[in-house]
């Protein structure tokens, strides 16, 4: 017997190559070990088969790694749609599909357990205060893992000791926190039933809910998916970020129960092998997930949600450059059930969509509560004339100032991070990074000099030295604490959270008001939704409209909506100050009355003149090489094998050198999105024959930065 396989090699393309089967039992969707010139490395089987090849002697396998196929036959259908679609290798779908490392030993269905501490029902006299806020979080018998508790309290042990715990083992359970309770659903509102009655259970069509922050659209997706599981069928919530939006996971959790799994990028290796097995042996009828979890291994899909659904983090920004969306639709059409995107500033794209009547148009105008936070917008060039500072105006500073004095909460968004300094060497040139075409940032807490893309980092030297006034995210966390000593401030950027857990860690104590005001990049727009907020500062609102990318001002326009949605939905009012200089922008004066119909005609208008999406699609195709003259050389070789395609061929243009590839880019323009991808494939493959330089393809980009 023989078998094709599979293998990461970009000269192979989607070519397979024959290995002998020897005694081993394979089958498709296998991992098997394999030798290709003298390496050893993995291989997935696509068939298995008895035609000898006739030209050469086909090498034995070396192992194989799984007992049964890893992919159920869905996911090969998906996977070979995902590679044609976005011309890429049909290995790197693969890999993109399955969880990270899944490895035959975790399947072996060991138990792993963990310590836990339960608490008895002793008390103690004379807690210390960190005791007393540790113990609060337990009822007699609640338990709770060692390792949770030592990141609460350090000196937990010490409780131990005095009888307050005792220390148990049992085997680790999938959820963090086993959530018990049960909370009934809300009556609808005439408005929700009537969304939801629109919405066919029994057949595949995408809908898209359009509603601002507040309208009640998580209670639809909630009520659609309780419908689902009565028929005990699968519900996916896919989410952007998982770890920006607790209150999603905890509202689906609290009305579901154990019956939901979460699978973000957050989890380790075996976290996510369960998740997957609990889905795959539909075990839990709901998943909420990030990006990676559309392609969980559903038995029967009865419902697909995809909320905020124009949120950038649903694009996958290496090959295969897929989008959520997408992937969504195939599965909604393969599992024939509706897909419901969700979101209060629909992507133009498929907001076009839904009203050429592609996706079907429903809408929530109206917040629950009818009550919007007061948005006001601070001009930051007369602050300057009057010489204040254009980051923290006096009129922010004041409100800042009168937030703290009633113990209310203020989150303050800033659209950059690090000093944002420039550095200038002793010869006045800008200090750039060696790999990439990008100057290094300031870093204080450490004087580091760092580059953002690829993570160089180097020391400052005396003889370099700090020039402009840039503020970022650390910068404006001191001048603020400079400003009110007794503020307690904590800062969420991709600085303070590269360590796992870490943005659950910043929200959390938060929420538990242990400090008063959250300075962050716009990570902290996504999912912020705290009763004691009372007041959402955004610092510069406009960097990102000077932007060169097309898509810059879209991008802006939902954050800003997004941030000023976000304050006042407990009790207390809210307010939202927007500082900028371009007070009359059209995506700054929509986002200040929630408009975002009118944004859609602005905005529309500009994309028809530059005839950008959704007026047209693009595929951006990126050469890069180790010297510029070859990269160069090797998009001029593509445009000559592209001459004479009816699309629009935009370049070849060198971008940004980034980590040591010189890169180059062509784009294609035009409105058959099939017989664009079809041109892409053929010309890959008379490129690829002669030519060695990477290529990467990225169909439908979401931004075209140089
Ligand atoms: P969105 O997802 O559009 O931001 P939510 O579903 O979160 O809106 O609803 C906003 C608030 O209104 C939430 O606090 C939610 O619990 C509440 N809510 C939603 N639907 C109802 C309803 N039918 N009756 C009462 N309260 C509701
Ligand atoms: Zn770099």
């Amino acid at each position: 017997m023989y078998c094709e396989v599979y293998i990461e090699n970009s000269f192979l393309g989607n070519k397979t190559l024959t290995y002998d089967v020897g005694g081993f039992s394979v089958a498709r969707g296998m991992r098997v070990s394999v030798s290709l010139r003298n390496r050893e490395i993995i291989g997935f089987v696509a068939s298995v088969h008895n035609n000898k090849p006739e030209d050469f002697e086909a090498m034995p396998i070396l192992s194989v790694l799984d007992d049964t196929p890893i992919l159920n036959e869905e996911l090969w259908l998906c996977a070979d749609w995902l590679a044609y679609r976005t011309v890429s290798p049909i290995i790197r779908c693969l890999q993109t599909i399955l969880p990270n490392k899944l490895k035959p030993q975790t399947s072996s269905k060991k138990a792993k357990k963990e310590r836990i501490i339960v608490r008895t029902d002793l008390t103690l006299h004379h807690p210390t205060a960190h005791q007393e806020r540790f113990l609060d979080h337990f009822k007699q018998g609640d338990s709770m893992t060692v390792k949770e508790a030592v990141k609460l309290y350090s000196g937990f042990r010490t409780l131990i000791d005095k009888g307050l715990f005792d220390l148990e083992d049992r085997e680790v359970v999938y959820s963090e926190q086993m959530i018990e309770s049960v909370k009934a659903s809300y009556q609808l509102t005439d408005k929700q039933a009537e969304v939801i009655k629109k919405v066919s259970m029994t057949h595949a069509h995408t809908y898209l809910l359009h509603g601002v922050t507040g309208s009640g659209k998580t209670e639809v997706y909630l009520q659609l998916a309780e419908s689902v599981i009565k028929e005990n069928k699968q519900v996916l919530i896919l989410v952007p970020e998982i770890s920006l939006t607790p209150q999603m996971i905890e509202r689906v959790s609290t009305r579901f129960g154990q019956d939901v799994a979460i699978y973000h990028s957050g989890l380790n290796d075996q976290e996510k092998y369960e998740q997957y097995q609990r889905v795959r042996n539909h075990e839990v009828n709901i998943l909420v997930g990030t990006r990676s979890a559309v392609f969980m291994p559903f038995k029967e899909l009865g419902l697909i949600v995809m909320d905020e659904e124009h949120d950038t983090s649903y694009k996958q920004e290496n090959t295969p450059y897929y989008h959520t969306r997408d992937v969504a639709i195939w599965r909604s059409e393969y599992h024939n059930c509706p897909l419901l995107l969700g979101s209060a500033s629909p992507s133009l794209e498929t907001y076009a969509r839904s009203l050429k009547g592609v996706y079907t148009l429903l809408e929530l105008n109206e917040r629950i509560n009818h009550q919007f936070p007061k948005v006001s917008i601070i001009d930051t060039r007369k602050a300057l004339l009057s010489r204040q500072s254009a980051y923290l105006t006096d009129e922010l500073l004041e409100a800042i100032h009168a937030r703290l004095e009633r113990k209310e909460q203020i989150v303050l968004l800033l659209n950059r991070r690090g000093y944002m300094t420039l550095i200038k060497n002793s010869e006045d040139e800008v200090l750039q990074c060696p790999n990439c075409d990008l100057s290094l940032s300031y870093h204080k807490t450490d004087r580091s000099l760092r580059c953002h893309v690829c993570g160089y980092q180097t020391g400052l030297k005396n003889n370099m030295k700090l020039v402009g006034s840039g503020v970022g995210t650390q910068r404006l966390e001191e001048n603020v604490q400079a400003l009110f000593p007794n503020a307690r401030i904590a800062r969420m950027d991709a600085d303070t959270t590269s360590k796992k857990n870490a943005h659950q860690r910043i929200l959390k104590s938060f929420i538990d008001h242990e400090c008063d005001i959250l300075i962050g990049t716009q990570m902290i727009a996504k999912g912020l939704d705290i009763p004691n907020v009372t007041l959402v500062g955004i610092i510069n609102a406009d960097t990102a409209l000077a932007h060169s990318d097309y898509r810059a001002v879209e991008t802006t326009f939902a954050m800003l909506l997004q941030a000023a949605g976000r304050s006042g939905r407990g009790g207390l009012t809210g307010e939202v100050m927007l500082q900028t200089a371009n007070p009359d922008h059209y995506a700054i004066q929509c986002a200040l009355h929630q408009q975002y119909k009118k944004f859609v005609s602005y905005e529309m208008q500009y994309r028809k003149i530059a005839e950008y999406p959704p007026y047209s699609y693009l595929i951006s195709i990126v050469f890069n090489g180790d010297t510029e003259e070859e990269t160069f050389a090797a998009s001029l070789e593509f445009m000559k094998i592209l001459n004479g395609a009816s699309y629009q061929l935009i370049g070849p243009v060198m971008l940004r050198k980034l980590v040591r590839k010189y890169r180059s880019r062509i784009i294609i323009k035009g409105k058959d999105l099939d017989g664009m991808i079809q041109l892409c494939h053929q010309a890959i493959d008379l490129f690829k024959k002669t030519n060695r330089t990477g290529v990467n393809v990225d169909v439908n980009p979401l931004t075209l930065e140089s």
